[in-house]
């Protein structure tokens, strides 16, 4: 690297039903971007792998590489199966080793990878509704719950990553559904999560009216997971992203009940604003810039080390 030959990073943001993969100047701005669809893992990933070593070749090489994906993953770089998949509902991509989708000339660059909601986090946290404070959750509500946390700029990870939206909420008395998670039944993903919504009420939410009592039971079981989230890790601000967070007229009942399940215990005077709980500010691009913010991370890390 040098004036001459600027930074580049290969970002690439592993979804389940599409790749964003992106080589990035060193700021970030995509040089050249493709969407490919996610299919079985060895056509997904070598579509990836000949998507790179063809940018590499119109823009130069990469230095690093950040990758963002669905999970669950190993992150532990020094376990025998770092950057694989692990259990996944997925179907075929169990074991799944992602750093196959690196051409071979990144297969020795310094490489971070984390999960979807880790680097959206990451990303939200360092440019987007996050910019100023040192820690933030990320949390999606869409086909699944999930939550990403970043604390003193830094993703959380431990024995594998949070899975908060596997926690549980305090049932509302008239809500006899059983849930849909297959692990828990009636954790948060299981009762609130898109595809909960609709067995629940046989509609999404934007086809109800908004005095529907299907709004006021989403608002306060994720005010519960909020408010959770909050006792737990403490995150100076809660991004709520996803398909079901589309509808705006969640976000005043949400700050609502967040405070209601707090119960005042909480004595900070950012509980009681509004931008405690807000919508993402970088929308769908969250997860790129994630896995791009990973990558240089681990370039500066090989760099400094
Ligand atoms: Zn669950």
């Amino acid at each position: 690297m040098s004036a001459a030959d600027p930074v580049r990073i290969a970002a690439i943001e592993a979804g389940g039903t599409k790749v964003v993969v992106a080589l990035c100047d060193a700021d970030g701005a995509p040089l050249e971007q493709a969407r490919i669809a996610t299919r079985d893992p060895q056509t997904t990933l070598a579509e990836v792998r000949d998507f790179l070593e063809a940018a590499q070749l119109r823009h130069g090489t990469a230095h690093a590489c950040g990758v963002a994906s669905f999970g669950p993953l190993t992150l532990d770089p020094h376990a025998a199966d770092y950057a694989h998949l692990r259990r996944t509902p997925k179907a075929g991509w169990g074991g799944t080793d992602l750093r196959a989708m690196l051409p071979v000339n990144l297969r020795a660059a310094p490489f971070a990878i984390d999960t979807d909601v880790n680097a959206a986090a990451l990303a939200e946290q360092r440019h987007g509704a996050g910019r100023g404070l040192a820690s933030l959750a990320y949390i999606t509500v869409g086909t699944g719950i999930g939550v990403g946390l970043i604390l003193d700029g830094r993703p959380v990870h431990g024995l594998l990553h949070p899975e908060a939206g596997h926690l549980w909420p305090r049932r509302a008395e008239d809500d006899a559904f059983p849930g849909l998670c297959p692990f828990h039944a009636d954790c948060f993903e299981g009762l609130a999560s898109g595809p909960a919504i609709e067995a629940r009420w046989g509609a999404t939410l934007d086809a109800l009216p908004p005095d529907h009592r299907a709004f006021d039971l989403q608002a306060d079981y994720l005010g519960q997971l909020a408010a959770q989230v909050v006792l737990l890790a403490a995150p100076e601000r809660l991004v709520f992203g996803g398909g079901v967070m589309a509808q705006q007229a969640l976000f005043t009942r949400l700050r609502a009940r967040a405070q209601h399940w707090l119960g005042g215990y909480v004595d900070s005077p950012l509980l009681s604003r509004d931008d405690f709980i807000v919508a993402p500010a970088l929308g769908t691009a969250s997860g790129v810039l994630g896995a791009f913010e990973l990558g240089r991370d681990a370039l500066r890390a090989g760099t400094e080390g």
